[in-house]
């Protein structure tokens, strides 16, 4: 090999192996490049997750330092809870769900006076233990097993109810226990000591109270009893005694007596009421009864003041609306007399009318009265007081009327109790109008059956504008056509008109009722003539009298009314009214109105009317005998109640007064001997008590005896003829020689 080719080759080698280092250079180039860029991403990585580290290491932090501050409010919370858990004065304890106390705070702990096992970790069970071993407990009635038995019971409820348990010292606790859904249940042992110290004492002074009240009514019962037998002999020998043909001075004197005992026994009812209802002791007596007729006794009583003072007395009587209604009728009357009696009592000159309206449906009446005066009215500052009691408008200084000022307080708890109400509207110087409204049941069955009589034409003459609208209504309802006039001359000269009938007023300004039926009959002989007037009583008495067919007391009822027109009009007979064929009927009614009585033409041929009175006080019969002096009837006085059954075999009586208070046998015994009497015979003599006892229960013990009517003392003379007007029996004489039926 030559040196060239060495050389050459050498070269190549050489040649070679820089191309290799080169390539190896530029491997080891890109090698380090990839390297470096490894490295960067590398570092960067390490950058991101120190970071990352950086702040999940912060965030711990925040936790930490947000968990230790949860901690603690959690620590606060609980502490203040704890804290105003053992502040409270009443027990407080948790029990888990397998009745184990949790936790309890110090009140509800001293209950068990510091014993040592009475801490938390103690069950329920062993607590009821260990409250009846220790006697902690007051079990009362029942003996340790049981009251345990009994509270377990309870505890073991999904919703156990209040319980309250008394400890040996006297103190008392309501124990309220709550289940929670898992089990747990909170008690709490409420401290009621002072809450049931207090309703004891509040018991004992109820039961004094009640006490008190009981011997205020026994109290008021006696005084009502002592006070009406006494003033039975004023007030009825006072009336006997005007009766006597006294001077007119004298007159004056006893009038006075007997206005003041009235007087008196007024005050005396109203505060029996009142104290009755204050003590809610007053019970209303429903019964069927004739609201229309109720109305108009108030009406009658009222009259002779009424009269007096020149004032008309007006009943305008809703024609569609049923008269027996079911109702307390002592307490309506006393309802009517005291708003009418006011408006009366205030009104010096026009008119006082009562107007009843009302719907009956489904057997349930609404009634609407209202009592409008033409008085003297109620300032308008007053109108709201004057339901108050003892409130009257006047002042002690100017009093001119009398009163309690009780009437209207005890009129408006008695329309509430009946649930119904009283309003008023008045104008200071024109009048005043009261109204109320009550429900009362109805007998739909008791509509008035309307027998239609034969007249066409009726004349009325009344110169009063509103009786003569009142009259009107009525008569048309009969389908009579009515013509009216205001004056005596006007009547006398629409007489030739053909009227069937008139219906004359008796103040007629100038000329009296009788005289205007005296030239009306001179006129027209046959022409029927009713005369109504304020004063029956003296019409009836005046020599007049034959000039009108029937004299009728105002206001008229119109039972009375229709039955007078239906007598008038039976084309039959002209003069007395007929029995069988009533103008209406009730086709169901409590006590209707008895039919009148046939002419019987000798009436000798019939024995007098035998009453029988039982009665010990002298003074009482003396008032008795004095008051039907007048009365054909024969009257035999027992002296107590022995007598009164001796006497009613031997006198065989048609009609028995009963005093009730008897010596030797009381009145409600002899009765009961009577009735006993009778069970033989079947035959019933009404008995009619007679007793100064006007309290609740009275009435109910009375007519339980077999009592059929009842009476207060001072018997009312009215009264005591209404009775006796009310037997009509064959063969024996009218008690009443006018009476008419
Ligand atoms: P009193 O026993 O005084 O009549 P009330 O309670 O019945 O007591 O009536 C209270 C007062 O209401 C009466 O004193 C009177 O001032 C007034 N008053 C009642 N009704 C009327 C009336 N119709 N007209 C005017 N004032 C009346």
């Amino acid at each position: 090999m030559t040196l060239a080719h060495k050389l050459a080759e050498e070269r190549r080698a050489r040649l070679a192996a820089q191309r290799l280092l080169e390539m190896k250079e530029a491997e080891l180039f890109s090698a380090n490049r990839k390297l470096g860029r490894h490295a960067r991403a590398l570092s960067d990585r390490i950058e991101r997750t120190e970071a990352e580290v950086v702040n999940v290491r912060n965030e711990n932090r925040q936790v930490k330092s947000d968990l230790s501050v949860a901690h603690q409010k959690i620590e606060i919370a609980e502490r203040r809870l704890w804290h105003s858990i053992r502040t409270i004065q009443d027990g407080f304890a948790f029990f888990n769900a397998d009745n184990e106390m949790v936790g309890a705070n110090d009140a509800y702990l001293s209950i068990f006076d510091d014993l040592e096992d009475m801490k938390p970790g103690v069950t329920y069970p062993e607590m009821l233990l260990v409250l009846t071993d220790e006697g902690i407990i007051d079990t009362q009635d029942l003996s340790p097993a049981e009251w345990r038995a009994t509270m377990l019971e309870r505890w073991n409820e999904p919703n156990p109810k209040p319980r309250v348990v008394r400890f040996w010292n006297g103190l008392y606790a309501k124990l309220i226990d709550e289940r929670g859904p898992d089990g747990d249940v909170v008690s709490l042992a409420l401290n009621i000591t002072d809450t049931i110290r207090y309703e004891n004492q509040l018991k004992k002074a109820r039961y004094q109270a009640e006490a008190a009240s009981r011997a205020k009514s026994a109290f008021l019962a006696n005084m009502s009893h002592e006070i009406r037998t006494p003033m039975n002999g004023i007030v009825g020998m006072a009336d006997l005694l005007v009766e006597t043909g006294l001077g007119e001075e004298q007159q004056l004197f006893v009038e006075t007596i007997r206005n003041s005992g009235e007087a008196l026994l007024t005050i005396i009812n109203d505060v029996l009421d009142y104290s009755k209802i204050e003590a809610e002791k007053l019970q209303l007596r429903p019964t069927t009864f004739d609201f229309e007729q109720c109305i108009h006794e108030v009406m009658r009583l009222l009259q002779p003041s009424a009269r007096d003072k020149g004032v008309a007395l007006l009943v305008d009587y809703d024609l569609f609306l049923p008269t027996q209604l079911v109702g307390d009728p002592g307490r309506i009357r006393q309802i009517l007399t005291n708003v009418i009696g006011n408006a009366v009592k205030f009104t010096t000159e026009g008119h006082v009318l009562i107007s009843i309206t009302g719907k009956s449906q489904n057997g349930v009446c609404d009634v609407h009265v209202t009592i409008q005066d033409t008085g003297i009215g109620i300032p308008e500052d007053k109108v709201g007081h004057i339901f108050g009691e003892f409130n009257q408008v006047e002042d002690e200084k100017n009093r001119q009327f009398e009163g309690t000022g009780l009437g209207l307080a005890i009129t408006k708890r008695l329309i509430e109790l009946m649930g119904g109400r009283i309003w008023v509207t008045s104008e200071e110087g024109a009048g005043t109008c009261f109204g109320f409204q009550v429900s009362l049941e109805s007998d739909p069955a008791d509509e008035l059956e309307i027998v239609k009589p034969d007249i066409a034409k009726a004349l009325v003459v009344d110169s009063g504008e509103l009786t003569r609208g009142i009259l009107e209504k009525q008569i048309a309802l009969l389908g009579i056509t009515c013509s009216s006039a205001n004056s005596a001359d006007d009547a006398l000269a629409m007489l030739d008109e053909g009227f069937g009938l008139a219906v004359l007023d008796d103040l007629q300004g100038a000329m009296d009722g009788f005289d205007l039926a005296r030239q009306m009959r001179a006129k027209r002989p046959d022409l029927p003539i009713l005369l109504m007037t304020s004063n029956a009583g003296l019409a009836e008495a005046d020599p007049a009298r034959a000039s009108v067919n029937a004299v009728l007391q105002k206001p008229v009822p119109r039972q009375i009314l229709f039955r007078h027109l239906m007598s008038l009009g039976a084309p039959e007979t002209k003069a007395p009214p007929h029995p069988k064929a009533p103008m209406f009927v009730h086709t169901r009614s409590a006590a209707p109105a008895p039919p009148p009585r046939p002419m019987i033409p000798n009436e000798n041929s019939r024995r007098a009317l035998r009453v029988l009175a039982a009665e010990d006080n002298k003074t009482n019969q003396l008032v008795f005998g004095k008051m039907l002096k007048s009365l054909d009837i024969e009257l035999t006085f027992a002296n107590n109640g022995i007598e009164a059954v001796e006497l009613f075999q031997s006198i065989k009586p048609d009609v028995v007064f009963m005093d009730i208070s008897m010596p030797k046998k009381d009145g409600k015994e002899a009765t009961g001997n009577i009735r006993a009497l009778e069970k033989e015979s079947g035959a019933h003599v009404p008995i009619i008590a007679m007793t100064a006892h006007a309290m609740a229960g009275d009435q109910e013990a009375i007519l339980a005896a077999g009592l059929d009517h009842y009476l207060t003392k001072p018997l009312k003379k009215s009264l005591v003829i209404e009775q006796i007007k009310a037997v009509q029996l064959e063969g024996v004489r009218p008690a009443v020689p006018d009476q008419l039926g």
